[in-house]
């Protein structure tokens, strides 16, 4: 069975937004806060937001108070500021355009119609600003009930079906040719519902995911059943049944506006896992793929590939024990992190493929760390006081990296630090051992090594390793808003993040080219134009050119990902060793 995805995942930005405000509020941990109702239609959603603390508002006159991504009537919201607490409004902007319209209509003393579910939280908001003005239709056919009226103006809840848009408007026009039709279903909806359409033409059933309170996801829903499609709505992995699949070939996925990316990464393992039980031998081929990039094999690789590098262009010619170090040595590092990390509450919503792996193999996995740390140690007795050091001080970093509590820096500095001190501390260490190696002895002359070329080669290295955490923390970015910890995707946004990347890539490529020019580095430095900046430049805008889908749905192409974002280490210890050859 294949799974084809829809490019358009997970929160909508009107959710996002007020997930993420709920998220920082309650991480500040200064009182207690509060949903006006029910924040977002998602029930997952919302359970891990009353573990994390949130509570429903009852009246309290203290805390915080959120207003729901749905808004609420004005006189509601005047009750909420007249109290004693911090009220803090996630209505999504759209929805306040709407509410503006709905006003400024009812101020021209119009009859307002909304199109909608008179009893949905969007809809009383709106009724709010409506006042006497307003009236909700369902259906075309309640348009006649309306009362008579000189000028109406007709506009949509947000999240309903835009196929049905035509019917509607088109019987109001026929009461009222000279009516106002303002359709303002919103974009990210319309975006979802055309997705379903055209995969549709591509499947032989429909998987969508979201809450069953949830009103866009109903209209997705209703989308899915009028392409005589069988569409099954899923809210939680319960929901899925085997049966369901057996003759199915093809089958889509799309999801509602408030399904969070954890929860469809959860539904597309169960897919997943369905479709390789119908699959024969023809799958080891992406298994055997899969495994390497969840041991961490590939990341070690790469990261071993990069020290080789950096020797190289240092002008040294490290041995294969010096490699073979690096490689059991990172192996050990990823691996005990992950098995740290496997018992994570969160890392099991976030990344769910990666949590069964680790259950499913867990003896191995351990067997196998332990076995890659004693043979990079060995490596290191046998080698240099500078590997053994390098090897201790690896580990101690994870230490403290697994068991310090966060401090209480400004968010900013605490997302630069991880990847850029650690990335930076890494680099210095990898060219600081660089040298003794391949002299294999106990003795090593830093600071003497600190010339132009080991300069160079550690800048090389930092970019890299720089590059890659940034990367790897975007295709993450919604697992560490559960997680509760500040990256830089979710500080700067998405188009600031993109310029800092692209501008720290023209730097990286003139740093390279300079290097040369300068006779820092060797004309490796060239070559590793192509596989650094030029490499990142192209996978740049490959993460981001689905924003919705590859910032909201990290597990989407995880895989794929993972390994790209890696094989750039493998391809620079390649063109370094060719270089060294040539
Ligand atoms: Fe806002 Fe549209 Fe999302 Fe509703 S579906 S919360 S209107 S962005």
């Amino acid at each position: 069975m294949k799974i084809k995805l829809a490019r358009t995942l997970g929160y909508c930005p009107g959710v996002r937004r007020a997930m993420d405000m709920t998220f920082g509020l309650l991480a500040q941990r200064s009182g207690e806060v509060y949903s006006h109702g029910i924040l977002i239609h998602n029930q997952p959603s919302m359970e891990l937001l009353f573990q994390k603390g949130l509570r429903l508002w009852q009246g309290e006159n203290k805390g915080t108070v959120i207003v729901r991504a749905h808004g609420l009537p004005p006189d509601e919201l005047a009750v909420l500021y007249a109290l004693d607490v911090t009220v803090s409004d996630a209505t999504c902007p759209w929805v306040h355009l709407v509410q503006r319209l709905v006003a400024e209509q009812a101020a021209l003393k119009k009859m307002v119609i909304i199109w909608g579910q008179a009893n949905h939280p969007e809809v009383i908001g709106l009724m709010g600003y409506a006042g006497t003005a307003g009236r909700v239709v369902a259906t075309a056919e309640e348009v006649a009930d309306l009362p008579t009226a000189e000028e109406v103006v007709l506009l949509s809840q947000t999240t309903q079906n835009l196929a049905k848009w035509p019917e509607i408007s088109a019987a109001v026009r026929d009461r009222w040719p000279n009516a106002l039709l303002k359709n303002t279903i919103c974009e990210a909806i319309k975006l979802r519902q055309k997705e379903v359409l055209r995969l549709a033409k591509e499947a032989d059933a429909l998987v969508i995911i979201g809450g069953k309170t949830s009103g866009n996801t109903a209209s997705l829903a209703y989308v899915g059943h009028r392409t005589g499609l069988i569409t099954h709505l899923v809210e939680t992995i319960a929901d899925l049944s085997p049966d369901d699949f057996k003759e199915v070939k093809t089958v889509a996925v799309a999801a509602g506006a408030s399904t969070s990316s954890w929860q469809i990464a959860q539904i597309l393992q169960t897919l997943r896992t369905l479709a390789r039980s119908q699959e024969k031998l023809s799958d080891f081929w992406s298994r055997f793929l899969r495994a390497l990039i969840l041991s961490s094999v590939i990341a070690a690789l790469g990261l071993a590939s990069l020290a080789v590098c950096a020797s190289l262009l240092m002008g040294l010619k490290p041995p294969l024990l010096f490699f073979s170090f690096f490689f059991f040595q990172i192996l050990a590092l990823y691996l005990g992190r992950d098995i740290f990390q496997s018992r994570n509450q969160a890392l099991r919503l976030a990344d769910p493929d990666r949590i069964a792996f680790f259950a499913k193999y867990h003896n191995y996995l351990v067997l196998f760390t332990l076995t890659s740390a004693f043979t990079a140690l060995a490596v290191a007795l046998m080698t240099s006081l500078a590997l053994i050091i390098i090897s201790l001080g690896g580990w101690l970093i994870l230490t403290v990296h697994q068991f310090t509590p966060r401090p209480k820096q400004p968010a900013l500095s605490r997302a630069l630090a991880k990847p850029g001190l650690l990335a930076l501390s890494w680099a210095l260490a990898i060219i600081w051992a660089a040298q003794p190696p391949t002299t294999t002895s106990y003795s090593f002359s830093f600071p003497s090594n600190l010339n132009s070329a080991t300069l160079g080669a550690s800048g090389v290295v930092w970019a890299q390793i720089f590059i890659l955490a940034i990367l790897t923390e975007v295709l993450g970015v919604q697992g560490d808003r559960i997680f509760g910890r500040p990256t830089l995707s979710t500080i700067l946004g998405e188009v600031t993040l993109k310029r800092f990347l692209n501008t720290f890539l023209a730097i990286w490529a003139g740093g390279l080219t300079i290097g040369w020019a300068l006779g820092a580095l060797p004309s490796l430095a060239l070559g590793l134009i192509f596989n650094g900046p030029l490499y990142n430049y192209f996978l740049l805008k490959l993460i981001f050119s689905k924003p919705e889908r590859r910032k909201l749905n990290p597990t989407l192409d995880g895989f794929l990902f993972e390994a790209l974002i890696f094989s750039q280490l493998l391809l620079t210890g390649l063109t370094a060793l060719l270089w060294a050859q040539y």
